[in-house]
């Protein structure tokens, strides 16, 4: 019975379109996955009875045959969507007792298209790390992991946990810096960054507002590509939102990608990159040569400035954003003998230390006579990093990248702890992509010799998700990665 979960979400729905299983009985298979993978501690919260809800409205709707695009199928929710009348912690101890009164835009757009929701994913506090060792309520286990407990890489860890261990059918995640890519790079899953301002903002905790972006991460591409098309589109209730056409991208997938360039940055094959990770990355561009595309050496020089424009930016944009967590307005409080000591007492105790860090880099970035000398500095220098993007696609339609220097680490890894810069490095492919505004998906192109997944990521022109997906669909088809 259980093995109804291992179906990919469009497998799913033509299952449930021929009536082969019910949506309850679906959701009920994965209720039990659930249930047999606490240990995993992917979801934050889960919501069995609306869930079961949910799935009987979906089969009667497919009984009265008003099935809607992804009807009864049950999704797993990162816990930075607000989600209407069901706790949204944003993994921090700050907001553990908030039940918001409204919908995120994204969420509510696929239960407009009939999916389910089975719960909430755990994440990195605040959406701020790589390895979803920052949460309030603890680390997600990699269920890749053997001898040891690996991390399932961040901040998204939850949401990519969940799907590599049929806990969902797929889930949504956000990605600032990377979160969506690589943890679904760490777990053998495929996610997409779309371009910045493809999907709506509103009701999604904010981190780093210039940056972040909702996505799906899903079990393969096609899958990726429907809920991405759920999930997309302009809404006036989020002013950087773009009002362009989302085209039906599961069309996509069998394009042709002759003729198309595909383009290999060199500041990405740095001396002592992993020769497993490099060797990867040579076979996907020969899958993609053997299929008619042209493969060809870029250049984008500024790459070398992308990590530290980064962890100035996004820290500033955290520190503002997080200045409204007061213990007045929202979630937890501390009191105080003043109004300057319930503020203290509650940010003390409601944050975690790497939000700290975050709020701390922040505000001395953006203090007087600092300002100039790195906020600054990094805008000018994120300019310089998308003008780079836009200089290499006049030569190339894609770019082909790894996702991530390294495979799941052990949780507790003391290199990476001890020193939150060694966490930071392993941002180096992904951060510039969100810095640029450009969509990215990364999918899973063979193990390591210690049999973990590696990611490969497809970055494309703004808003031309269409072709990445074209491409993604040719590098599964020839790399033959097999789910867990
Ligand atoms: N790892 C990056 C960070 O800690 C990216 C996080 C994200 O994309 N939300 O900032």
């Amino acid at each position: 019975m259980n093995d109804i979960t291992k179906l990919t979400v469009c497998e799913t729905l033509d299952a449930l379109k021929s009536k082969k299983f019910s949506s309850v009985e679906l959701t009920k298979s994965y209720l039990e996955n659930m249930e047999k993978g606490r240990h995993y501690n992917a979801y934050i919260t889960e919501c069995a009875d609306k869930a079961l809800k949910q799935a009987e409205m979906a089969d009667r709707n497919y009984q009265s045959g008003n099935n809607r695009l992804l009807e009864g199928i049950p999704l797993g929710i990162k816990d930075l969507f607000c989600t209407k009348d069901i706790r949204t912690t944003a993994a921090s101890h700050i907001l553990d007792n908030f039940v918001p009164t409204y919908e995120s835009t994204v969420t509510q757009n696929l239960l407009n298209d009939g999916a389910v929701f089975l719960g909430k994913l755990n994440l990195d506090e605040f959406a701020m790390g790589g390895s979803n060792e920052t949460s309030y309520f603890g680390p997600v286990i990699n269920p890749w992991s053997k001898d040891k407990d690996l991390v399932p890489g961040g901040s998204s860890g939850g949401s990519a946990a969940a799907v590599a261990a049929n806990m969902c059918a797929a889930a949504t995640g956000t990605d600032t810096g990377g979160s969506i890519r690589e943890p679904a790079a760490f777990c053998g899953c495929t996610g997409i960054k779309p371009t910045y301002g493809r999907c709506s903002r509103y009701g999604i905790v904010a981190f780093a507002s210039s940056l972040d972006q909702a996505g799906p991460i899903a079990k393969d591409v096609k899958d990726c590509a429907l809920l991405l098309q759920s999930m997309a589109g302009f809404d006036e209730k989020d002013s950087t939102s773009c009002d362009i056409a989302v085209p039906n991208y599961v069309d996509f997938l069998n394009k042709d990608i002759k003729g198309l360039t595909i383009g290999l940055p060199k500041e990405y094959r740095p001396q002592g990159l992993n020769e497993e990770v490099a060797s990867y990355w040579d076979k996907a561009a020969e899958y993609l040569k053997a299929r008619g595309a042209i493969v060809k050496e870029i250049s984008l020089p500024h790459t070398k400035y992308a990590l530290a424009t980064y962890y100035v930016l996004a820290p500033a944009e955290a520190s503002s954003n997080l200045a409204r967590y007061d213990g007045i307005r929202y979630g937890f409080r501390a009191e105080g003998k003043n109004l300057d000591e319930l503020y203290i007492n509650t940010r003390t105790l409601g944050f975690g230390k790497e939000v700290k860090r975050r709020i701390m880099i922040g505000t001395y970035v953006l203090s007087a006579g600092y300002y100039d000398a790195y906020y600054l500095k990094a805008q000018k220098m994120r300019r310089l990093i998308h003008n780079d993007f836009m200089e290499a696609f006049k030569q190339c339609d894609i770019i082909l990248t790894p996702t991530s220097p390294i495979t799941a680490f052990p949780i507790g890894d003391e290199s990476m702890l001890d020193n939150p810069i060694n966490m930071y490095l392993n941002d180096v492919f992904t951060v510039s992509i969100n810095l640029a505004g450009l969509p990215a998906l990364s999918l899973p192109i063979g193990l390591s010799q210690n049999g973990l997944p590696l990611g490969m990521q497809l970055i494309g022109k703004p808003f031309d998700e269409a072709t990445i997906f074209s491409v993604a669909a040719k590098i599964e088809e020839d790399a033959k990665f097999e789910r867990k």
